[in-house]
């Protein structure tokens, strides 16, 4: 089963569609969609059991970021394999049966590269100059970094907190002159409640061996990559809602994000 949920009503140019379990229509990856599975409102209201195993979010794109079951993580899929960073930013790979609550992903394509330097704001000035303007974006910064600032979550036992309070646990961290990629998502404002409104991003190391969700950096020399990611295909639990989150989870979403 699928529905039209927003379309171009709210987001121009972005089709949004929602399907619930056992509606899921490709097995495969499609050019420029993404495919969302859960929603930032179900992290929020302490959802953090998986739903979808590894194998088969790696079927719907190479290329994403988002955390595994129980909350256990950051993580990054990068060239079709994945990886968690553990509450110490220690990577490792996801084995196939390991499910996650809240991912998205898109199949890795050729998108428009510039080399580039510089803090992160001035590096994502670049990634909406490549953008276009377009709302839904893939990026890709790769290069050597003077420094990486990052965090990542502890596993959560049941009965599960809220987000707010998971993350009040969270560890951050900072990489130091390493080389690795930064990899995630620019999502609209108007997004909210499905994604994490702004850039989403993660980092792992070319060694494969540090990681986290990205607070700040800053590039010595690298370059920056952006897909347009036209579709987004959510995938959701029975009975979900679309709509905007209340202003007490808009506030929650920026604490959670790091308020970036
Ligand atoms: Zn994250």
């Amino acid at each position: 089963m699928s529905r039209d949920i927003i379309d171009e009503h709210l987001i121009a140019g972005l089709h949004v569609v929602a399907l619930e379990r056992g509606g899921y229509p490709h097995e495969h990856a499609h050019p420029h969609v993404a495919a969302q599975v859960g929603t930032i409102s179900g992290l929020l209201e302490a959802n953090y059991d998986g739903t979808l195993a590894m194998e088969d979010l790696l079927q719907r794109g190479d290329f994403g970021i988002g955390t595994v079951d129980g909350l256990a993580g950051e993580l990054m899929v990068l060239d079709g394999e994945a990886f968690l960073a553990d509450l110490d930013g220690d990577v490792s790979p996801v084995p196939g049966e390991v499910t996650t609550p809240f991912a998205v992903v898109c199949p890795w394509e050729e998108g428009s590269t510039v080399t580039a330097s510089g803090l992160r704001e001035e590096l994502l000035e670049v990634v909406r100059e490549l953008g276009q303007g377009h709302p839904v974006l893939a990026i890709c910064i790769e290069g050597t970094f003077k420094q990486v600032a990052l965090r990542s979550v502890k596993r959560q036992s049941k009965p599960y907190p809220p987000l707010v309070v998971a993350v009040g646990e969270q560890h951050e961290f900072r990489e130091m002159e390493t080389r690795g990629t930064i990899l995630g998502f620019s999502f609209p404002a108007a997004l909210g409640g499905i994604e994490v409104p702004g850039e989403h991003l993660h980092f792992i190391s070319n060694d494969r061996h540090r990681g986290g969700h990205v607070l700040d950096f800053d590039l010595r020399q690298g370059t920056v990559t952006v897909v347009i990611v036209e579709d987004l295909h959510v995938e959701v639990p029975a009975g979900f809602v679309f709509g905007k989150p209340e202003a007490n989870q808009l506030s929650d979403i920026k604490t959670v994000e790091g308020g970036r």
